[in-house]
């Protein structure tokens, strides 16, 4: 009678946190669908651009999933430009 009430609620819970600490996974809501989906250069993932992380990467702005990935992106340009 509790398993199965737990199993529910654990998959909408899942569905709204994700991982534990990994990166947050982003339901896209119906309403962003419509809208043109980026690309997540670090890790592929595709999401809506209201709910991505932008960074303006001169003329081009890039989308990332969370923050984590942003890090990792800038952390491998700084590392290519041989900077800090
Ligand atoms: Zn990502």
């Amino acid at each position: 009678m509790v398993s199965w009430c737990v199993a529910i609620l654990r998959r909408i819970v899942g569905k709204m946190a994700g991982g534990a600490n990994e990166k947050p996974y982003v339901d896209v809501p119906t309403n962003a669908v419509n809208q043109k989906l980026v690309r997540d250069p670090v890790c592929g993932l595709h999401l809506a651009p209201g709910l991505a992380l932008p960074l303006k990467q001169g003329a081009e702005t890039l989308y990332f999933c969370s923050a984590e990935c942003r890090d990792k992106y800038e952390n491998g340009r700084q590392k290519l430009s041989a900077s800090a």
